[in-house]
């Protein structure tokens, strides 16, 4: 397990670097989660043990489960749909959440953040292909959803985050995260209080090299690290 990981995260990362130079980027703009879900404590160890830091998991239970148990430093990323009725449980336990999809489930968070008297960090998912499938705000009601959340005081908007199609080609994914991107500049222009737009969260095994030079800030990547689910 370990020398799998060891060697999945050097590959991973010298895309990442080759990304960053055709870009003009430097490697420390840039955020790798390894994307845990599914997985058990070894593998998160074995990418802890090569300086990951940045877990992502998709599931509630999952990082109950874990995150207890891994040492204090490690960082996890709510990165799949979150029912409602869970917000309180995880809130202790998350360093950001991605995947806000609704102003009510941003409303909750609010909520459950005051009674913890702490400010969460987030992001908006945006369903920017408009795929049926998908959970995330529509690219034409975004604006709206910040400048609505943004009055909230213990929700703090970093920035957008997508989950591009299943593609053959990572290159048919280039559009949408050049929109994501146009997006996340469009609302930044629009310089609302309490709103940060500094993190675009995009790309995953498939296509991150791709989203780098599109400008990601986090990259989730799990297959590529920890092998196939
Ligand atoms: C599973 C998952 C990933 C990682 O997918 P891989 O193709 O295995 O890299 C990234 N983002 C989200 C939201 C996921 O659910």
């Amino acid at each position: 397990m370990k020398e799998i990981v060891s060697n999945h995260l050097k590959e991973v990362r010298r895309r990442m670097r080759a990304a960053c130079d055709r870009a003009g980027r430097e490697i420390p703009e840039i955020t790798l989660i390894a994307v845990s879900k599914t997985k058990p404590l070894e593998a998160l160890q074995a990418a802890y043990a090569c300086d990951v830091r940045d877990f992502g998991e998709n599931k509630v239970q999952e990082i109950l489960q874990k995150a207890p148990r891994m040492p204090k430093d490690a960082r996890f990323h709510m990165i799949g749909h979150l029912q409602r009725n869970k917000v309180r449980q995880v809130l202790p336990y998350v360093t950001m959440i991605h995947s806000v999809d609704s102003l009510r489930l941003a409303e909750t968070i609010e909520q459950e953040a005051c009674r913890l008297d702490k400010i969460v960090d987030i992001l908006l998912e945006v369903n920017v292909a408009g795929e049926e499938s998908k959970f995330g705000f529509a690219p034409d009601e975004v604006l709206k959803a910040v400048q609505q959340i943004g009055c909230f005081s213990h929700v703090h908007i970093c920035g957008l985050m997508t989950i591009a199609p299943f593609v053959e080609n990572s290159e048919q994914n280039r559009p949408v995260f050049q929109k994501l991107f146009q997006l996340s500049v469009d609302i930044k222009g629009k310089n609302i209080d309490n709103v940060n737009m500094s993190v675009l969260s995009m790309g995953m095994t498939g296509d991150y090299e791709v989203a780098i030079e599109e400008g990601a800030t986090m990259i989730r990547v799990g297959t590529g690290i920890f092998g196939a689910r």
